[in-house]
């Protein structure tokens, strides 16, 4: 195995984009500050809806080349973070967007919700026997939202966590490894309303009409259950830039304070994030940093 840095972060997304809003500041920083910091990305968001009208030609109901096209997208954004190991969960297209819950996409040959979960997980846990990261970042186990792109995300991050570690589980793939510290995507319930509190002061001065709800904001939760802060502050510029990269799918305020999804409903672009630390012990009560109490 070649050197890698000390400390090593693994990120499990389900669509391009994902990782900016979520946590584009974190994966800034940790890059920023030489740790090894790896994406993978389980689909090519192939069922995006497309914001600017000259691009809507991309859609999965006309040319279909929205995934491709997202490729290229998340590769400028990594750029932006200063993320250089990125990939797509068995190499680009091997799983395809599954569209929202309930739609017919969900069901259709070779979409991610439709995935066998072992096997999915077997192309992870290659990943992590080869990288060997400390920390694992990935969804709640509602994906955030409900999106069946997202739950899946969810339930194969984990399952590879376990199967990496297993010695009898598929030696081809490397030698078993134990990551420390799962944590999930979150946000804190009461920061979350005082964000939409202040939007709504400052809506009039975005271009956008009408503002997103607290319901609307994936991974929202009850303050207590927040177990560490990143102060992303420093590196809330280049989460904008990785936003606004993602252009199909994100659009971004030019002072960089709010964004909006193909709903057009603005909301808050969080420079501090949030998790909850589900696998490990916390480093301290009120956490400022993933790798707190890891043995690196
Ligand atoms: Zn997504």
């Amino acid at each position: 195995m070649t050197e890698l840095p000390a400390r090593r972060l693994l990120l499990v997304h389900a669509h391009p984009d994902d990782e900016s809003i979520n946590n584009g500041a974190t994966m800034a920083k940790y890059a920023a500050e030489g740790a090894h910091v790896t994406l993978v990305t389980c689909t090519l968001g192939e069922e995006g809806e497309v914001i600017p009208a000259d691009l809507a030609h991309l859609a999965p109901d006309r040319e279909d080349l929205l995934g491709p096209h997202r490729i290229g997208e998340l590769a400028a954004a990594m750029k932006e973070l200063g993320v250089t190991d990125h990939r797509f969960l068995g190499g680009p297209g091997r799983y395809r967007d599954s569209g929202m819950m309930g739609a017919e996409q969900n069901e259709r040959p070779g979409s991610f919700w439709s995935a066998d979960l072992d096997e999915a997980a077997a192309h992870l846990v290659a990943v992590v026997r080869e990288i060997r990261p400390q920390v694992l970042v990935t969804y709640d186990p509602d994906g955030g939202y409900g999106h069946p792109d997202h739950i899946q995300a969810h339930r194969v991050a984990q399952r590879a966590a376990e199967l990496a570690a297993e010695p009898a589980f598929r030696r081809d793939l490397g030698e078993p490894h134990t990551i420390e510290k799962i944590y999930w995507n979150r946000v804190p319930r009461t920061v979350v309303e005082d964000r939409f509190r202040r939007l709504a002061e400052t809506l009039d001065a975005t271009p956008f009409t009408v503002a997103a709800v607290v319901a609307d904001v994936p991974g929202v939760t009850d303050d207590e259950r927040i177990t560490t802060e990143i102060d992303g502050r420093p590196y809330v510029d280049r989460k904008a830039a990785a936003m606004r990269a993602h252009a199909t799918q994100v659009d971004v305020t030019a002072d960089g304070t709010v964004f909006a999804l193909s709903n057009d409903l603005a909301q808050p672009l969080f420079d501090i994030e949030y998790y909850e630390l589900v696998r490990g012990e916390p480093g301290s009560a009120r956490e400022k940093d993933l790798f707190e109490g890891v043995n690196a």
